[in-house]
């Protein structure tokens, strides 16, 4: 072939096959950006920001039910695991909301992550979020339902407290006027009568005070309290109870720790830890009320050498109406209401309660407190 001819035909070919290669790859690319819009993972515009910005869980999800943005709220509850929703009580709420396109709010108890023990109460909404996502939002309840579970079992507990000697009362009563020619049978059930209301007495007032304890702030108006003070009162008050138990009330090292607080509330705290350490010891032993201070840290420490507590009581002997031995104590004429106003007071003044314990060995109970120190103290007689 003429070589003149040969070098155009060789320039267009060249020309005709470079074109079919770019438009090949100009569709190929279009055909790539819409590939990755259908598959992209993209939030509507601001949902980002919001998400973000929510204290409560926000979690949104795709249609395959893939987590796409979750808030660090939905993270802390356990909601978020994997890029999936953890519960299938959720996933349902999710799956319901896209097919029925309605919004759909809900209170669930849920479990607290995937492997948790703990429980956690959500309020739930669920709702679409523009065509493809569905946002869920979810607030935690938690603390409200605790609350209202304490409440219903103390209101329990307290009819029942109250019923005991309510009706022991009206029995004596009863009995009462049915021995009224009989004058040792009056005697003797006239004695009683007196103990049931005496427990009665002591029950209605240690439930005033836990309650004022929970409802109001004792450090609204804190006042400089002297410790020995408070102990020496709190050791007076006993010195009867002690006695008539011929048990010795030793106290050991004098302070000169201050706290700030409410000088009432403190002594009822000391007072009944050493009224505890009498009543659950044997004739004969001695109760030890210590007080120390250093690096700004109180601690009044009563020890006895007494029944003291099994292992898996410990814990429990602050709540409220928690009594070991229900038979003896209710013998001692004691509500278990004692150890947490003891708890309470002593958390009201910024300071906390420890107790070891060894049974037939006796316990040791320890009120730790913030000591106010000079600076403050004479800024507060300044105010
Ligand atoms: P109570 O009025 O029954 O004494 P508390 O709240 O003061 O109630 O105490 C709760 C329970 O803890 C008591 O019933 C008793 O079983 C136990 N407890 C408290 N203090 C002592 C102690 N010093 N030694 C042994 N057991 C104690």
């Amino acid at each position: 072939m003429d070589s003149a001819l040969l070098v155009p035909l060789a320039l267009g070919f060249g020309a005709i096959v470079g074109g079919g290669i770019v438009s090949l790859l100009v569709v190929a690319a279009r055909r790539g950006r819409r590939a990755a819009e259908v598959i992209s993972t993209a939030v509507p515009d601001g949902v980002d920001q919001v998400i973000d910005a929510l204290e409560s869980a926000g979690v949104v999800i795709d249609p395959s039910n893939n987590v796409v943005k979750a808030s660090p709220g939905a993270f802390a509850f356990g909601l978020v695991w994997n890029q999936a929703l953890v519960h299938p009580e959720l996933v349902k709420l999710v799956d319901k909301v896209r097919r029925n396109g309605a919004p759909i709010t809900k209170e669930l108890e849920l479990s607290r992550g995937p492997f948790g023990d703990a429980n956690i109460y959500l309020f739930v909404r669920v709702a679409r979020l523009g065509a493809r996502y569905i946002l869920l939002l979810a607030e935690d309840r938690t603390e409200g339902y605790r609350l209202d579970a304490v409440r219903r079992d103390f209101v329990a507990n307290i009819s029942h407290e109250l019923k005991t000697p309510i009706g022991a009362v009206s029995l004596l009563a009863e009995a009462l006027q049915a021995a009224s020619d009989e004058p040792d049978q009056v005697k003797r059930f006239a004695k009683r009568l007196t103990k049931e209301s005496e427990r009665l007495a002591r029950i209605t007032q240690e439930i005033i005070e836990l309650s004022r304890l929970q409802a109001a702030d004792a450090l609204a108006k804190p006042e400089i309290v002297k410790i020995d003070q408070v102990v020496a009162a709190a050791i007076d008050q006993n010195r009867v109870a002690a006695d008539s138990h011929k048990i010795s009330l030793v106290s050991g090292g004098r302070s000169t720790a201050e706290v700030y607080g409410d000088e009432a509330l403190l002594g009822v705290a000391v007072h009944n830890l050493i009224s505890n350490a009498i009543q659950y010891s044997p004739k004969g032993s001695r109760v030890g009320i210590g007080v120390s201070n250093s690096d700004g840290v109180v601690e009044i420490a009563v020890t006895d050498q007494g029944i003291g507590i099994p292992d898996d009581d410990l814990d429990r002997v602050f709540e409220r109406f928690y009594r070991i031995d229900q038979a003896r104590s209710r013998h001692t004429g004691g509500s278990g209401l004692g150890l947490s106003i003891v708890k309470h007071v002593v958390q009201n003044h910024g300071g906390d309660i420890r107790v070891w314990s060894q049974p037939g060995r006796g316990s040791t109970f320890t009120i730790r407190l913030p000591e106010a120190s000079q600076v403050s103290a004479a800024s507060l007689k300044e105010a």
